[in-house]
């Protein structure tokens, strides 16, 4: 069984990580969407609120047959490890994130050369959404419509409202 995993903060899990999730979910027989507990990175929503996200999204897309919710906070390899993960899923927009998973890759392979990287362009349309874009514009009042999951955009909308 071929079995990935997909990790990030997800902070929140916008259209742009959608979109890889549904490619990675056609490629692999199980995907693992593992939401990093970071609490150094002061992320708005919750780990469990990020989660109750993904799975919400999971089951409205119709992934929920191979894609499933986790959440780690130590190594990544070593989470995924834990779920027999062979490939670790990540997405690329622009240049700077080449540069940024390059490192990350590196350091993985070093810590577990078993399990490899692989990557998902980003849809030219999505390219310049990120979770960050999503949190600046609603903090602000504008319109988060289609940047992020329709059955989430509420939640996500009066929460950085009140911020
Ligand atoms: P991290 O803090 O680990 O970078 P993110 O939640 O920002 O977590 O992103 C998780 C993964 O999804 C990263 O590989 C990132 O490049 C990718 N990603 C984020 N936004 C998009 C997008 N719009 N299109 C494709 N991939 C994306």
């Amino acid at each position: 069984m071929r079995i990935g995993v997909y990790p990030g903060s997800f902070d929140p899990f916008t259209i742009g990580h959608l979109d890889v999730l549904k490619s990675a979910a056609e490629l692999f027989d199980k995907v693992y969407v593992a939401v990093l507990n970071n609490a150094g990175k002061s992320p708005v929503f919750s780990v469990e609120e990020r989660v109750k996200m993904i799975d919400r999204v999971i089951e409205t897309a119709g992934l929920e047959s191979n894609c499933f919710s986790g959440t780690f906070g130590g190594l990544l390899v070593d989470y995924a490890s834990s779920v027999s993960a062979s490939h670790i899923i990540r997405g690329l927009r622009v240049v700077t994130d080449f540069e940024y998973e390059f490192q990350i890759d590196a350091v993985n392979r070093h810590l577990m050369d078993t399990i490899t990287t692989v990557y998902f362009m980003a849809n030219p349309s999505h390219s310049f959404l990120s979770s960050s874009n999503v949190k600046e514009i609603g903090r602000y009042g504008g319109s988060i419509e289609g940047l992020v999951p329709p059955c989430n955009e509420h939640f996500i909308r009066e929460r950085l409202a009140r911020q």
